[in-house]
């Protein structure tokens, strides 16, 4: 298969990693929309929000305990936004499930 992330949970592809456990690996934005932006994802290939199921939502919630881990890592005291693009409505590039965390700013009100 040829997906960007898993390359990247093999060490295929190089990142700059923040956190690692068993379900989920953290590394930073390549192209930085914030100045702390940090991605999570799953170390199972799931396509994206849409193609979580009960089999695989383990991961999700994983994901979401290392989350604030992987913002107290990322250094993000004041708070943080965590955000899924979903489908071409939301221009979601890579088809490897990833939560957005970006911070490190005042962030606007406006998500969309
Ligand atoms: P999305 O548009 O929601 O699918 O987000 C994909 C994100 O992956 C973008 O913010 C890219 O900048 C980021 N990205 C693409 N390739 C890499 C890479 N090799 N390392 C780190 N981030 C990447
Ligand atoms: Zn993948």
């Amino acid at each position: 298969m040829d997906c960007l992330f898993c390359e990247i949970v093999r060490r295929k592809i190089p990142a700059k990693v923040v956190y690692e456990d068993e379900f989920c690996l953290a590394f930073y934005d390549i192209n930085p929309q914030a100045p702390v932006h940090v991605l999570v994802i799953p170390k199972l290939h799931i396509e994206s929000c849409d193609a979580v199921t009960a089999e695989n939502s383990d991961y999700v919630a994983k994901i979401f305990e290392a989350i604030p881990k992987v913002a107290a890592k990322a250094g993000l005291t004041g708070g943080y936004r965590v955000i899924s693009n979903c489908g071409a409505d939301a221009c979601q590039s890579v088809k490897h499930l990833h939560f957005h965390i970006v911070g490190g700013v005042q962030l606007s009100e406006r998500m969309g």
